[in-house]
């Protein structure tokens, strides 16, 4: 499966989606439904995910309407109000593609937080390319 494979209606996350699979509700609007994360990375792990068929981050950001994704980010921003990590500091991360090990192919932004995050993201190359 890759990000540019055609959308996978039987993926977890249209699954939960449709109330075939249970998740741990967090927030839900007609934009997005939001769902703690089954392997916490931190206090606060969040998914977000938009009410509709997006693989990744790039179909999302190249096919949803301007309503849609103005509906979807707020979503996020209010996830991250609600759990309480706008005070604190929390960080957004959306994975796209084989790179950045993306395992769900419906697009999902990661709210995390609750505690002092790394300051370098997770799983930087072990060698970084040469630039000269
Ligand atoms: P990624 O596609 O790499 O951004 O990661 C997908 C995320 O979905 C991982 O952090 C998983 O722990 C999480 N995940 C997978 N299945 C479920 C589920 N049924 N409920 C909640 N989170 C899940």
């Amino acid at each position: 499966m890759t990000t540019t494979a055609p959308y996978d209606k039987t993926n977890i996350f249209a699954r939960i989606l449709r109330g075939e699979l249970p998740c741990k509700k967090v927030f839900e609007n007609e934009f997005a439904l939001a769902f703690e994360d089954i392997h916490p990375s931190a206090p606060v792990h969040v998914l977000v995910i938009p009410k509709g068929e997006f693989v990744s981050f790039d179909d999302f950001a190249a096919k949803a309407s301007e309503v849609m994704q103005a509906g979807f980010w707020r979503a996020v921003g209010t996830v991250a109000r609600q759990t309480g990590v706008d005070k604190t500091g929390y960080r957004i991360v959306a994975n796209h593609g084989a790179d950045a090990h993306q395992i769900v192919f419906h697009f999902h932004v990661h709210v995390i937080g609750g505690r002092q995050l790394s300051s370098k993201m997770a799983n930087m190359p072990k060698e970084l390319p040469q630039t000269a």
